[in-house]
């Protein structure tokens, strides 16, 4: 028995050494419109960054965006989200009276940092957290035709597009939705899953039915992409998190996942956590799917009161190359070109994959 143990623990440790040196490195950066777009390609082909992503508000800009990178051989991704806007608002999720509480006291609080409101990553004050921006609720039939009617849109319009990049899928409490329509879903799904399995409490239930539904909706959804547009490559943010399991990001068939190796505010993650995590990023990306990279995602603002200090962010940036890896994800991106000294940093301590 010892022995065995023993030999898989060896092939654990090797397998795991095999697939962080094999992997390619890939770098994709959360981008939004500078005054320059030459000057900020050609930075981001100097930091190695294969991949930017932009949100379509300014359509006209994509051509120029599309025509300079890809001389440097860089892909261009349109940001999409679940973000509800006025037209669809009545297919948001739904929180209870308790969150909506919580809400109400987040948004009034004006000051900086709002008490270490950790704005989508896991929630660190005791009252818990909720997202400011209302989501769409996947459960229903009408956002899944809706994304997909976008998505194929998106892909007519912009046909130089290399892909696309997922943000904000995931549920405005971090948990689950409460509309009707989520609670109906669960019920039915419940009532399954006791069947085979007498022991499963409600909340495990609720857990495994709201991250089974999301990760089954991104997969949907990625699939559909490839469909229409056979080789169109897939990146997604893991964001907001998802409590009861926050690095669930190999559970998608994407070709680029990016997950929080470490977020943007204080209390900043101890650097134990940043290697965990990147471990589990990088080394288990291909658990279930062969198509995916994992790539580690470091949040960075410089803004009074919610500054990251450069010397923490070198401290990240060490942690994560320790671990054998040189992918890499931000947002913004562009605080690269209001701080060079972030860039000097990311180049010293990532260097640039060959
Ligand atoms: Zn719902």
């Amino acid at each position: 028995m010892q022995k065995y143990v023993l030999i898989s623990a060896l092939f654990l440790f090797f397998h795991s050494i095999a697939f962080t040196e094999n992997a390619k490195a890939w770098r994709g950066g959360w981008a939004s419109y500078w005054k320059d777009t030459a000057e900020q390609i050609k930075l981001a082909k100097k930091l190695g960054f294969n991949g930017l992503i932009f949100n379509l508000k300014k359509p006209e800009k994509i051509e120029e965006i599309c025509d300079l990178a890809e001389k440097e051989n860089i892909e261009i991704y349109a940001w999409y989200t679940i973000i509800s806007n006025k037209e669809n608002k009545e297919l948001s999720q739904v929180m209870s009276d308790a969150e909506n509480k919580r809400l109400e006291i987040i948004k009034s609080d004006k000051s900086p940092g709002r008490n270490r409101y950790q704005s989508g990553g896991e929630p660190f004050n005791k009252e818990g957290d909720v997202l400011l921006n209302e989501l769409l609720c996947f459960h229903r039939p009408e956002v899944l035709a809706l994304c997909k009617k976008q998505l194929e849109e998106i892909l007519q319009k912009y046909p130089r597009l290399a892909g696309i990049g997922f943000d904000y899928f995931g549920y405005r409490n971090y948990k689950c939705c409460n509309c009707p329509v989520s609670e109906k879903m669960f019920n039915e799904y419940y009532e399954k899953l006791h069947k085979d399995n007498k022991d499963i409490s409600r909340e495990k239930a609720l857990e495994k039915f709201s991250l089974d539904t999301l990760t089954a909706f991104v997969n949907e959804l990625a699939a559909y992409v490839r469909k229409i547009k056979p080789g169109c490559k897939t990146a997604i943010h893991i964001y907001p998190t998802f409590i009861p399991e926050p690095v669930y990001g190999n559970r998608l068939d994407v070709d680029y996942c990016m997950q929080t190796a470490a977020w943007y505010f204080e209390p900043f993650w101890g650097l134990d956590k940043v290697d965990r995590y990147t471990k589990i990023i990088v080394n288990d990306a291909n658990r279930y799917f062969k198509r995916q990279s994992g790539i580690p995602f470091v949040g960075i603002y410089m803004r009074p009161g919610i500054s990251k200090p450069p010397e923490r962010f070198r401290e990240e940036l060490k942690t994560i190359r320790k671990t054998g890896t040189q992918s890499f994800s931000i947002c913004p991106f562009n605080i690269f070109l209001e701080h060079p000294e972030l860039a000097k940093i990311l180049l010293e301590e990532l260097g640039v994959p060959k």
